[in-house]
């Protein structure tokens, strides 16, 4: 399986920037989980063949570019853009940005080969399909409803943590994963920004560290993901001194195989 976060910004010589903003990973060049960066970032194979996309959760980090996305293909289309998300987070798209003022609202419209975008509710804690892959979601711990996700392709299996503060759900299913071969895991503030962490619903160094004891079982990669690009540094250095086996920061543009 073949995951790439795709990069949020690019510099003058359009050299992909390390820093994070939004959240896109495309896998095998095919399915999009979350489509924060999706317009600005996708190469043309990559547009061509992205029609289905989870989304995890409603924050603008991870839709911010679905509308564009979905607007630049409409005449294109020969089939509907395929969102799957939990009925509340669909809800919540189709009431605050698909709405008519933010943005048209695609589900009610067709191009001239069809309809150009579909929801499909996504089931809590049973397999579904998308695409060529196989996906379970649960509810992670998070301020507004959000899934984690943990996606297979028959051979390989890469866990997402989406965006989530400490939780159980999530360990329950990627320990009965016993092939997991990656887990792709938020850290998004600093250990100094404890407070607005747990506010806000996310992971430090030191809150990953502890959650990552509920995993019983060890060897996959483990990627950090989603660090606030002001902090990224310090964010760094303290995942470093985590000292945990086979945890890195993921690199946005890089394409990762399993
Ligand atoms: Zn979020
Ligand atoms: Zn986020």
């Amino acid at each position: 399986m073949r995951v790439q976060l795709l990069p949020s910004t690019f510099d003058a010589q359009g050299v992909a920037n390390l820093e994070q903003r939004l959240t896109c990973f495309l896998i095998d060049d095919r399915v999009a989980v979350d489509a924060g960066s999706i317009a600005i970032a996708s190469n043309n194979e990559q547009r061509i063949k992205v029609r289905d996309i989870i989304v995890t959760h409603p924050h603008m980090d991870h839709i911010a570019s679905l509308p564009i996305y979905i607007d630049d293909l409409y005449p294109s289309l020969q089939e509907p853009m395929r969102i799957y998300a939990t009925p509340e987070v669909i809800d919540l798209l189709e009431r605050d940005v698909f709405n008519w003022n933010v943005y048209p609202r695609f589900s009610e419209l067709t191009n001239n080969y069809g309809p150009v975008m579909e929801y499909i509710p996504i089931p809590i804690g049973k397999p579904f399909p998308v695409a060529h892959l196989t996906v379970c979601a649960v509810p992670v711990n998070h301020i507004v409803p959000t899934v984690g996700l943990v996606v297979s392709d028959g051979q390989k299996s890469v866990a997402f943590s989406s965006d989530t503060a400490e939780t159980d759900e999530f360990w329950t299913i990627v320990n009965q994963m016993k092939d997991l071969d990656a887990l792709l895991i938020e850290t998004s503030f600093p250990n100094r920004m404890a407070k607005l962490a747990h506010v806000s619903r996310h992971f430090t160094p030191a809150t990953l560290g502890q959650e990552l004891k509920k995993l019983t079982h060890n060897g996959m990669d483990i990627m950090a993901v989603h660090l606030k690009p002001s902090y990224r540094d310090e964010i760094i250095e303290q995942l470093n001194a985590l000292n945990i086996p086979k945890l890195s920061v993921m690199e946005p543009g890089r394409v990762y195989e399993w």
